[in-house]
């Protein structure tokens, strides 16, 4: 078997985590430990600890307070924990919540359920470039509103969303505002305050951290209720004895991505207009879903017609090359991904589509090796459509 060595460019799947973060954890599977609510020596070790990734985590989104940040197990709960959380405490303020189409399938699927229990929720469009539509979520906002709920940054498609003109309106009729700010943070600047953000959703893995931990920021004051209910930890809103291994290493990532996202960021974005440009010009009937300038540093998404991702996916993966099909969190259903569909991109096209998502270990190398290897696959693949006219076979 080929020594060769892969190019994984499905960070947006999976982050590999930074070595420099696992050494800031091993201390707690070794000698450190404690319960960090006990008042001794070991556990103040275990509480300085804790509260030093706290603050490492407010100052990487712009919280003026450490305990405003809560830890929790990851994205999910952090959602979960927000927008239930909020709805419950809020339902005699009223039963409304604004969302935008686009949003990922662990917010989708909290408002199906708060759909069956009282809520009714609108959802904003966006246009074609994903962009959410700010004079619908205008329109959509009412009296009765108790949450607008917009993702920072699109895992897929990578648009970047107008998010403190969502915050004013969402504010103008007295709801709250949350986003999920999953797949942006840590890769470009975030400021809770200057934005006027009340609840925001974080993830460690996303952002080189350990998977299976995350942050929620709460702004002081917010009216919610605890999903997780016990001994009190976390500000009464997630108990629990912390993973204080794990959330050591969070904010460990979360001081790196601080010092590094200037520099990192602009590193990633000439990878990835590389691609794009590289590939625009060199293969036919290709283009480029989402917006040309407001994206991630890290994110490509391609489309190609008369062809399916799918096969691209394993074509590519052949050679060496690891990408994903569609969305990063939904690949392994064949249905289109609902943010093309929301993007007023049709059912086949979309089918056609390419997740390339870069991370710290990317290099430009494997950019070249991806736009290198990817004309002959298309064509190769095209050559076998049934749905190809014959002038691009
Ligand atoms: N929101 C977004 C935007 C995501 O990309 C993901 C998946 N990485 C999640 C939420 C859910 O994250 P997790 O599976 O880590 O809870």
């Amino acid at each position: 078997m080929s020594q060769e060595r892969v190019s994984y460019l499905d960070n947006a799947s999976y982050s590999p985590m930074d070595p420099r973060v696992l050494e800031a954890m091993l201390p707690f599977f070794k000698e450190s430990y404690g319960n960090p609510s006990s008042p001794h020596a070991k556990g103040s070790e275990m509480k300085a600890a804790l509260e030093g990734a706290r603050s490492k985590v407010a100052s990487l989104v712009g919280a003026e307070r450490p305990a405003e940040i809560i830890f929790t197990s990851g994205a999910t709960e952090g959602i979960n924990t927000a927008l239930r959380g909020v709805a419950a405490r809020n339902r005699d303020r009223g039963n409304h919540i604004v969302a935008s189409a686009i949003e990922h399938v662990s917010v989708r699927n909290v408002l199906k359920y708060l759909s069956k229990n009282g809520f009714e929720v609108t959802y904003v469009p966006v246009d074609s470039n994903g962009i959410v539509d700010v004079d619908a979520v205008r329109r959509a906002v009412t009296e009765k509103t108790v949450l607008v709920t917009v993702m920072y940054a699109n895992n897929e498609v990578g648009t970047i969303q107008p998010i403190k003109e969502i915050a004013e309106i969402a504010h103008s009729k007295k709801a709250y505002f949350h986003t999920d700010a999953t797949a942006a943070a840590g890769k470009i600047p975030i400021d809770v305050v200057r934005e006027g953000i009340d609840l925001m959703t974080v993830s460690s893995g996303d952002m080189g951290g350990p998977y299976g931990v995350g942050a929620l920021y709460v702004k002081r004051g917010t009216r919610m209720e605890p999903l997780i209910i016990g001994g009190g930890q976390e500000g009464g809103l997630r108990s629990g004895t912390e993973n204080v291994a794990g959330i050591a290493g969070m904010g460990m990532a979360a001081e790196l991505a601080k010092a590094e996202m200037e520099v990192e960021g602009r590193r990633l974005s000439e990878i990835r207009d590389g691609i794009i440009s590289r590939v625009l010009k060199g293969i036919p009937h290709a283009f480029l879903n989402g917006h040309p300038t407001r994206r991630l540093p890290g994110n490509v998404n391609l489309r190609f017609s008369f062809i399916e991702g799918e096969s691209l996916v394993l074509s590519l993966d052949m050679e060496g090359i690891e990408v994903s099909s569609g969305s990063a969190c939904s690949s392994k259903t064949l249905e289109p991904s609902h943010v093309l569909i929301a993007m007023g991109i049709d059912h086949a096209e979309a089918q056609g589509s390419l997740l390339i998502s870069l991370g710290r270990r990317t290099t430009k190398e494997d950019g070249i090796r991806l736009t290198d290897a990817l004309p002959n696959i298309v064509k190769g693949l095209r050559e076998m459509s049934p749905i190809a006219p014959p002038e691009v076979r």
